[in-house]
């Protein structure tokens, strides 16, 4: 990312046509009387909402100056890369001939998938000092472990002493590759890079995807977290389970969840109020797909303030494992 960020606008206009079969996303009431109003270009699960007064809008875009566009990820606090073609097809109305008005961008080149090669990985596997995710996972649960979360996930270190999350698919192909950056502590700093571009055929696909294809896995249930430090400290917690992460809120897309038709899927969100509300509006798409997914709602229905009060808010399955 480089340089300012300018806010990209949506011309919004109402529709006048209301979906009286959708439940409103913002107070999750029936719309039979008609009372939420569908935005024209996008999804019916974005609108103004004349019950309870909210406006349930996509994220805003930011671009830079080489035009690359991002959203703010809240829940991890940074800028991410937009992956254009899933953000539109999962934001925009495509079937629907009123989106001949709208003046976002919905033509795409659709690039051919490009690999890395897997004697990158191998020898980012090698690199000394290792990066300090690993430093942390070696210190908190012992070298045992921290070889065998390393060999399961291929975590590599970048010259620069970033973790690299290798996007490996279930055909064992590297698809992409996220560096994070983090503390001793183990706590992540907002600084992150993504070396392998869209624009050049390389996508990303759920962090820990190969596994799933793996003969001892088989019979496991999978769940899918958010972070990809999360997925890799429940693994070490909970290997009964095969954990997977999907990289911040935005990367839960079509393409990445494709792997996971027709397998049982626990989706587990952050510890707020937000992150299990924009998780429930994901569901019935899940479902739709064939994914026999479920929830599991960490926040026991207490709300934000509630959550800020006995300290759980915005803690994630690592914060839960350190207390019981
Ligand atoms: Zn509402």
């Amino acid at each position: 990312m480089k340089g300012k960020l300018i806010k990209v606008e949506f011309d919004l206009e109402f529709k006048k046509k209301r979906n009286f079969h959708l439940t409103t996303p913002c107070c999750h009431k029936s719309n039979k009387d008609g009372k939420f109003v569908n935005y024209k270009c996008l999804n019916d699960n974005y609108g103004y909402c004349h019950s309870c007064g909210k406006s349930t809008l996509p994220r805003p875009i930011y671009k830079d100056e080489n035009d690359i566009e991002y959203q703010w990820d809240e829940l991890n606090n940074c800028f991410d890369e937009i992956v254009l073609q899933t953000y539109y097809s999962n934001t925009l109305k495509s079937s629907d001939n009123e989106v001949g008005h709208c003046n976002a961008p919905v033509e795409m080149d659709v690039k051919e998938s490009k690999y890395i090669e897997k004697e990158l990985v191998l020898r980012y596997n090698k690199v000394k000092p290792e990066n300090n995710l690993l430093y942390y996972i070696r210190k908190t649960y012992g070298n045992t472990k921290a070889e065998l979360v390393k060999n399961m996930y291929n975590l590599g270190t970048s010259k620069d002493g970033g973790t690299i999350f290798w996007n490996i698919n279930k055909d064992s192909k590297v698809q992409k590759a996220k560096i994070s950056y983090y503390k001793k502590d183990g706590k992540r700093t907002n600084y992150f890079k993504v070396p392998y571009k869209n624009e050049v055929g390389y996508f990303s696909c759920l962090f820990g995807e190969h596994l799933i294809n793996i003969p001892k896995n088989k019979n496991k249930s999978i769940i899918l977290v958010e972070s990809e430090k999360t997925a890799i400290v429940s693994a070490l917690h909970l290997p009964e389970f095969v954990w997977l992460a999907y990289g911040g809120i935005n990367g839960l897309t079509n393409d990445k969840l494709k792997p996971l038709i027709g397998l049982k899927v626990i989706l587990v969100p952050d510890i707020s109020e937000n992150a299990v509300a924009i998780m429930n509006s994901k569901l019935p798409y899940l479902l739709e797909l064939g994914i026999d997914a479920k929830i599991w709602d960490m926040t026991n229905d207490k709300n934000d303030e509630q959550l800020k009060n006995e300290g759980w808010f915005n803690c994630d399955l690592e914060d839960v494992f350190r207390f019981i």
